[in-house]
């Protein structure tokens, strides 16, 4: 591998360590705390190892984090009335909804009910309006404000740069674009119709691949000395493996995040700084 290994760890203690301190002084200017709920409804393991994840790095940050949990077989209506309660909450400062939920739900729709001061994934059509009118006003979905901080971490002119983002979902995909479209990328979004796709992300100054199938991108994809931001994870038994053929794409690549220990640990990170601003704009 000649790549050099983008980690997060680093900066992602970094930046929880400011969180902290904007916690702190948040607490000891205004006198509130933060608090995030997280509505999981059933018990997805997945979803489940999340909200530990989520838990433990609010804790380590003096952020409060509250599961509510619903019953697997609930229906629209009782996740609707959480999630309005928690909505008028003065006490909870965020929202988030653990995915994926039962298949009896309408998962957008429940994510749109989040009111978007309160929405820290950034997914209501307000903040994702926002984020289309680069207004500033808006929460980032925390994943692609993970994949932008490391992209930031290189000292890197963006302008003008060919980034081709593999993958189109709410969460990922779609905010990435756009938030290398704001910063003047030449963008294009590549997804399973795509043809050709090595045609496309082998020109690719900046390519980011958020999939969910390991093996996806490999050496031929890519430029040559292009930053790869691979944010895909999928767990084979205990393993987790990104969506980039690491020996192949980082024998070509300049820049390539590790799977683990790229994107991933700046995710929640990304939530708790949302969460801090969302209780400063709250605060007004
Ligand atoms: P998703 O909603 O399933 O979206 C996957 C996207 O990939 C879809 O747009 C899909 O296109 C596209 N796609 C599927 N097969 C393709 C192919 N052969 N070629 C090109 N594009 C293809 O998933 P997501 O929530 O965006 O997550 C994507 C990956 O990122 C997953 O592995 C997830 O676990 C990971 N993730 C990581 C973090 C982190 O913190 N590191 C956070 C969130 C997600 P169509 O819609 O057209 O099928």
């Amino acid at each position: 591998m000649t790549a050099t290994l983008l980690k997060g760890r680093r900066l992602a203690r970094r930046l929880r360590s400011r969180i902290a301190a904007d916690i702190r002084d948040l607490r000891s200017h205004a006198g509130r705390t933060v608090t995030i709920a997280a509505v999981l409804v059933g018990d997805d393991q997945g979803a489940l190892n999340y909200a530990r994840a989520q838990s433990r790095t609010c804790d380590s940050t003096g952020i409060g984090y509250r599961l509510v949990q619903l019953p697997g077989d609930c229906r629209m209506l009782d996740v609707v009335e959480a999630i309005d309660q928690l909505n008028l909450a003065a006490e909870i400062t965020g929202i988030i909804l653990l995915t994926p939920v039962p298949p009896q739900l309408n998962q957008t729709a429940l994510q749109w009910r989040i009111a978007p001061h309160k929405d820290l994934e950034g997914v209501s059509p307000g903040n994702m309006g926002h984020l289309l009118a680069d207004s500033g006003e808006f929460f980032t979905p925390p994943t692609p404000a993970a994949a932008m901080a490391l992209l930031d971490s290189l000292d890197l002119e963006l302008s003008g740069r060919q980034a081709v983002v593999v993958g189109h979902s709410a969460i990922v995909g779609k905010p990435l674009a756009m938030r290398l479209l704001n910063r003047r990328c030449t963008v294009t979004i590549a997804h399973k119709h795509t043809g050709d796709l090595a045609s496309l992300t082998s020109k690719a100054d900046i390519l980011c691949v958020a999939v969910g199938k390991p093996g996806l991108i490999v050496g031929h994809h890519v430029k040559k000395g292009a930053v790869v931001l691979d944010i895909g994870t999928t767990y084979v038994g205990k393993t987790v493996l990104g969506d980039c053929d690491p020996d192949s794409v980082g024998s070509k690549a300049g820049w390539l995040t590790p799977v683990p220990g790229g994107v991933g640990p700046l995710t929640t990170v990304m939530l708790m700084r949302n969460a801090c601003r969302a209780l400063a704009r709250q605060l007004g």
